[in-house]
C-alpha cells in the first residue's frame, strides 16, 4: 500500500519550504522533498532579499545567518576597451513606501544559509523532510489526476494536493502536463562566479555603511551584477536562451571572461584580495508575459516552476515564498471542501494574480523588452555610453565653459533622434500599459509652471538668480 498524505511538496527551496510550513501550520499531514542532501546545496550561492519581506513574513525577523544590508547601488558604464567611462551612484529614496525601504535597497545572504533555516521553519510546524530524494515521476489516476510522485528509490506516495516548487526546470509541471519545457525566449542561463574575500578587508576597504550592489554594463558582454555578501561578493549575468545563439553574442564563458578581466572588477578584487571559490550556471524563467496554467487537477506551481520571477529584473525568491504560502491556503481549502480537482484548486490561480506577483505583471512585455533592449544588449553600449559620459562635458575646463556647453547641446542634438527612437520603443509602450497618463499629466505640470509668475530658483529660493 503506498503511503498516504495531505500535501507533497517537491522542492525544499523558498517556494517549497514556505508551502511546506504554512500546509503544516494548518494541520495538514505534509512531507516535502529535496533532491540535495540538505536544502540549498544546489542553489545559486549568493542572493539579495527585498526589504519588504520583513514585512510580508514575520518570521524573517528570526533570520540568524550572516548577512549584509546594501545601503548603495551603482551603475557603471564601460566602454569597449573594459575601461570605466561613467558611473553613478544613489542611496535609497525617501519614496519608499516604508521606513526599512528608505534605509536599504536589499539585504544580500548566501542562499545555502537562507534555504535551511527556511526549511527549519518547516519542519518545526510538523512537515516532514526528506533529503537526498529526487522526485522522478508523478502519479495519477485513471482520468489523468496527479495523486502523488514516485521518488527515485522507486517509491509511490500519494497525496491529496502535490505542489511542484522544483524550480526553473521543474520536471513536475511537464510531467503533469501543464506546460512543455520553457521555450528559448522564456529563460535565461544565469552564469555567475562567486569571491571569498576577507571579511576584515572587506571591513578595513568599505565598512557597513558602504555595503553595495554594482551593475557593470559594457558592449562586450550583457549588464553584470557583482552583490556583495558576508565575506565574499558574486559576480554574474544572465542572458535568454535564444539570445546567446544570435550571431553577434559570445558564449557565456567568454563573456564572464570578459566581465572578470574589467579594470573596474579587477581592481575590486584586488583591493578585497578576493579569490575566486564557485562557478556556477543556473536557469532562470524570465518572461515576457502573465504565467500560465498554475494549477491542475491535484497540483499547483510555485516560484519558479509557475515562471513568477519579476519580468524586470527576474527578482524570483520573495514571489516564490509568497506563492507557496497561496498554494498552502488553497490545498487546505481545498481539501476541507474535498475538492482538490482543477476547479477546487482554481482560487490559487485569482489569490496570486490579486497579489505584488499579478502587479508585477501588469507589465511584463513592455519590461522585457526595456531590459533586453538596454541591459542585455552589449551593442547599444557602444551608443549609450559616449551619450552619458558628455552630460558632464559643459563643466569641462578644456575650453571656456559656454563654448563647452554649446558643444554638448549641439551632440545631443545630433543623438536626438537615436534618443527619442529610444524612448517610442521602450518608454511610451510601458507608460501606455501602466495606464500612466502621459500627455495630461506633462500638460498639467507645463501649466502650473507657466502661472508661476514670481520669479525664483528652481529650488525655490529667491534671489538665486542675479538679475
Ligand atoms: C544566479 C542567480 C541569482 C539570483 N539572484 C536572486 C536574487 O538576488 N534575489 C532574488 O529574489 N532572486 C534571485 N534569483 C532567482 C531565485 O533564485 C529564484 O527565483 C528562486 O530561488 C525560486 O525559488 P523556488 O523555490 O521556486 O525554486 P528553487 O530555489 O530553484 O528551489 C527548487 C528546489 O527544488 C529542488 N528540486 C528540484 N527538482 C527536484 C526534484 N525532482 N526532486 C526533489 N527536489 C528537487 C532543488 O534542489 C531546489 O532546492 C537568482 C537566480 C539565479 C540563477
Amino acid at each position: 500500500m503506498p503511503e498516504k498524505v495531505d500535501v507533497l511538496v517537491v522542492g525544499a527551496g523558498p517556494g517549497g519550504s514556505i508551502a511546506a510550513k504554512t500546509a503544516a501550520e494548518k494541520g495538514l499531514k505534509t512531507i516535502f522533498f529535496e533532491r540535495g542532501a540538505q536544502p540549498g546545496d544546489k542553489a545559486a550561492s549568493g542572493c539579495g532579499l527585498p526589504p519588504r519581506m520583513w514585512r510580508e513574513f514575520d518570521f524573517m525577523k528570526d533570520l540568524d545567518i550572516p548577512s549584509y544590508k546594501i545601503k548603495y547601488q551603482a551603475l557603471h558604464l564601460l566602454d569597449d576597451t573594459l575601461g570605466e567611462r561613467f558611473s553613478m551612484r544613489w542611496s535609497p529614496s525617501d519614496l519608499g513606501e516604508y521606513p526599512e525601504a528608505r534605509e536599504y535597497f536589499q539585504v544580500n545572504v548566501y542562499r545555502p544559509g537562507f534555504d535551511r533555516f527556511l526549511a527549519k521553519l518547516a519542519v518545526n510546524a510538523g512537515a516532514e523532510l526528506r533529503t537526498s530524494t529526487l522526485i522522478e515521476n508523478v502519479l495519477k489516476d485513471d482520468a489523468g489526476k496527479i495523486i502523488g510522485v514516485v521518488t527515485d528509490k522507486g517509491e509511490k506516495i500519494e497525496g491529496k494536493v502535490t505542489i511542484a516548487a522544483d524550480g526553473a526546470t521543474s520536471k513536475i509541471a511537464c510531467q503533469a502536463g501543464l506546460r512543455k519545457k520553457w521555450r528559448p525566449d522564456e529563460i535565461t542561463l544565469v552564469v555567475d562566479c562567486d569571491f571569498s574575500a576577507p571579511e576584515a578587508r572587506i571591513n578595513e576597504i568599505i565598512g557597513p555603511e558602504e555595503y553595495s550592489n554594482h551593475v557593470y554594463v559594457s558592449p562586450l558582454y550583457p549588464a553584470t551584477y557583482v552583490a556583495m555578501m558576508p565575506g565574499g561578493f558574486h559576480v554574474g549575468f544572465g542572458q535568454w536562451l535564444d539570445r546567446y545563439k544570435s550571431a553577434s553574442a559570445l558564449s557565456p564563458y567568454e563573456y564572464l571572461q570578459n566581465v572578470i578581466q574589467s579594470k573596474p572588477l579587477q581592481q575590486f578584487i584586488q583591493k578585497l584580495h578576493a579569490t575566486p571559490r564557485e562557478f556556477h550556471a543556473h536557469l532562470l524563467p524570465w518572461l515576457s508575459h502573465v504565467p500560465e496554467n498554475t494549477f491542475g487537477d491535484g497540483i499547483l506551481l510555485v516560484g519558479d516552476a509557475a515562471g513568477f520571477p519579476c519580468p524586470l529584473e527576474a527578482e524570483g525568491i520573495n514571489y516564490a515564498m509568497i506563492s507557496g504560502r497561496f498554494a498552502a491556503q488553497t490545498a487546505a481549502e481545498a481539501i476541507a471542501a474535498g475538492n482538490t480537482s482543477a476547479t477546487g484548486l482554481q482560487p490559487y490561480e485569482a489569490k496570486w494574480q490579486a497579489s505584488t506577483i499579478g502587479e508585477e505583471f501588469t507589465t511584463p512585455k513592455e519590461w522585457v523588452d526595456l531590459w533586453a533592449g538596454i541591459f542585455f544588449d552589449p551593442p547599444q553600449w557602444n551608443k549609450l555610453t559616449p551619450i552619458a559620459n558628455n552630460l558632464m562635458f559643459w563643466a569641462s575646463w578644456s575650453a571656456p565653459h559656454i563654448r563647452n556647453f554649446k558643444r554638448e547641446l549641439a551632440n545631443y542634438g545630433e543623438n536626438l533622434p537615436f534618443l527619442l527612437e529610444f524612448a517610442k520603443t521602450y518608454l511610451v509602450p510601458l507608460m501606455k500599459k501602466a495606464g500612466v497618463p502621459l500627455g495630461r499629466t506633462m500638460l498639467k505640470v507645463a501649466w502650473k509652471w507657466l502661472k508661476t509668475k514670481k520669479k525664483t530658483s528652481p529650488t525655490g529660493v529667491t534671489g538665486g538668480m542675479r538679475k
